[in-house]
């Protein structure tokens, strides 16, 4: 075990960047952070499209009552959470 107490610097998988402490394969916090920005900004356009699309529906094809109009927006919120969520993960596992 050549790593007890002292931590070796490893090479960034991304940019080579020599980080103490960094496990082999890791990223460093940059690269990390960079990576989590790009998919949070591929995640909102994901989910934004998703709403269209959902709002699109349901403006269509909810009758015009005030309640059906009430589910239908809630439809549309819980559209754009769950969409933007589950983008966030799989963008974040795509752009490893
Ligand atoms: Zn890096």
């Amino acid at each position: 075990m050549p790593s007890l107490g002292a931590s070796p610097e490893v090479p960034c998988a991304r940019c080579g960047s020599r980080i103490a402490g960094l496990a082999w394969g890791e990223r460093c916090a940059q690269c990390r952070a960079e990576l989590s920005r790009r998919a949070g900004r591929l995640a909102n356009r994901i989910s934004l499209a998703a709403t269209v699309l959902m709002g699109a529906y349901v403006a269509l094809s909810m009758p015009p009552q005030p309640m059906a109009r009430l589910y239908g927006a809630i439809a549309v919120v819980a559209t754009y959470i769950v969409v933007r969520r589950i983008a966030g993960r799989v963008a974040m596992e795509m752009m490893k």
